[in-house]
């Protein structure tokens, strides 16, 4: 069966390939570079979408907290763009192609929740309008995704990914490793997590199982905050985490607005991932999560 995913070069992207490889699947990369395996936007604007293809999967965006970009309109507007321009691209190929594909897999984030003490956000929860620039962006993602044909479409609500090879894992493991790492800001802000495992697992859950249909919480079912992951992290590494990221270096390295991604979080449990679906972490816990953080077992 052939798979085709946006943005299928990155992080998520690579991992979700080998496993998809791994069970058979012949899967080809949507890219702005041509390359193996890979195809182009142009390509897909050009002549629609492959034939055969049974389902799409859009990873692509531009890398949010990447510190070497500045925080300003320019690169807001590249954070939108290259998240909804390809997303309608899909949508609409998928609209107009004859024989359609069997489900859209369009990867969103917990952005869309805000941040509160109390509330536990799941996928049932009324959400509301957006209230900063990361909701905007994902309420018009998830929009993006809209088609109006009865192709099966699922959006992933995902929380951090947490995998070894790239993403935030990546960002903190040396100064982990060298004991100058530690909570970031006050550590009490909830921390929505997944490992990299579980959500390319999930994705291909949801691929397989035509009852998964609409919004799904892409996070594992423990709710923690930012301290239990710092201590998790920093134990099973062997190390001590001493060093705080004060609110205020967050503010000077990802300026006051990105700075609250860091700084803020939300409670988000995936209901109807485990309820309904009865979906199977292999990385439920943090304690779990982090071993393997460590010792580094998916090599993916
Ligand atoms: P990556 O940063 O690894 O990027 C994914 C791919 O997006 C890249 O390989 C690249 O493909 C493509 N891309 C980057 N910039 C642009 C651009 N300006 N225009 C078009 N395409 C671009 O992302 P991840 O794998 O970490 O995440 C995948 C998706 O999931 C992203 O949309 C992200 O926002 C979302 N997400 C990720 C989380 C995480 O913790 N990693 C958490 C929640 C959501 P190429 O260079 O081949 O074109």
């Amino acid at each position: 069966r052939k798979i085709l995913i946006g943005g299928g070069t990155g992080f998520i992207g690579s991992a979700l390939r080998s496993l998809l490889k791994n069970q058979g699947y012949i899967v080809t990369v949507i890219s702005r570079k041509p390359g193996n395996e890979t195809i182009t936007w142009e390509d897909i604007s050009k002549n629609g979408i492959p034939e055969n293809t049974h389902a799409i999967i859009n990873l692509a965006g531009e890398n949010v907290l990447n510190p070497a970009k500045r925080w300003n309109d320019d690169f807001k507007q590249k954070i939108m763009e290259s998240r909804i321009n390809t997303t309608t691209l899909l949508a609409n190929a998928i609209q107009s192609t004859t024989k359609k594909p069997k489900v859209f897999v369009s990867m969103s984030g917990v952005g869309i929740y805000k941040p509160d003490p109390e509330k536990i956000y799941d996928e049932y929860t009324n959400i509301g309008s957006s209230f900063d620039f990361i909701s905007e962006l994902v309420h018009k993602w998830e929009e993006a995704s809209k088609t109006s044909t009865n192709v099966r479409r699922v959006i992933l609500r995902s929380g951090v990914v947490l995998g070894r090879n790239g993403g935030m894992i990546k960002e903190i493991y040396p100064s982990f490793n060298f004991c100058i790492g530690g909570r970031i800001g006050s550590g009490k802000q909830y921390f929505p997590w997944i490992h990299q495992y579980d959500i390319c697992k999930l994705i291909i859950f949801a691929i397989e199982n035509e009852n998964v249909t609409g919004i799904i919480n892409g996070v594992s079912p423990q709710i923690i905050t930012n301290v239990q992951f710092t201590k998790t992290f920093a134990k099973a590494l062997r190390r001590f985490a001493i060093l705080p990221l004060p609110k205020f270096v967050v503010h000077l390295i990802f300026g006051r607005e990105r700075g609250v991604m860091l700084l803020e979080g939300q409670q988000v449990i995936p209901k109807k991932v485990v309820e309904e679906y009865n979906f199977k972490y292999l990385y439920p816990t943090i304690d779990v999560a982090c071993e393997e953080l460590v010792r580094n077992k998916h090599t993916t």
